[in-house]
């Protein structure tokens, strides 16, 4: 298995505790080239960062999209849900494996199922996520 060494948020090293799911971080790619931090695959943990990159201001503000080649304008908040795509992560239903790129998208999914109604939400990482394993200084393996 490669071994990684890679930059991370100590908050974000330190929410991992041996024993729990490890976190699964993506490079980041604003600006074309990123700021060379790899940033946990959530919508709060990619909202943050945004905001570190100067990405704010109210909801409606169309904001330009800076991650790798893509040059979208859209609405600001839109933003963290737009950078998911970005990552390829998608969600999976529990049930009967249906996989959709949003989660608006998988509730209305199980929403409109009889049988898929009590689904849990599964997260399908992209395939870019390096895994950060609690163990030692900020180290990480690659996904798989
Ligand atoms: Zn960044
Ligand atoms: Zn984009
Ligand atoms: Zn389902």
């Amino acid at each position: 298995m490669p071994f990684d060494i890679f930059p991370v948020y100590q908050e974000t090293f330190f929410q991992v505790q041996p024993g729990d799911q490890p976190l699964v971080a993506y490079e980041c790619k604003l600006q074309q080239v990123g700021c060379g931090m790899f940033v946990e695959g959530t919508t709060s943990a990619i909202s943050a960062h945004l905001r570190g990159h100067g990405i704010t201001g109210p909801d409606t503000a169309s904001t330009r999209c800076t991650w790798g080649d893509c040059s979208k304008t859209l609405k600001r908040g839109c933003m963290t849900r737009h950078i998911l795509t970005h990552l390829g992560i998608k969600v999976r239903c529990s049930v009967c494996g249906v996989v959709k790129c949003r989660h608006d998208l998988l509730r209305a999914h199980t929403k409109s199922s009889e049988q898929c109604r009590f689904a849990f939400v599964n997260i399908v990482h992209g395939p870019e996520g390096h895994l950060l394993v609690p163990e030692g200084p900020a180290t990480a393996h690659q996904v798989q």
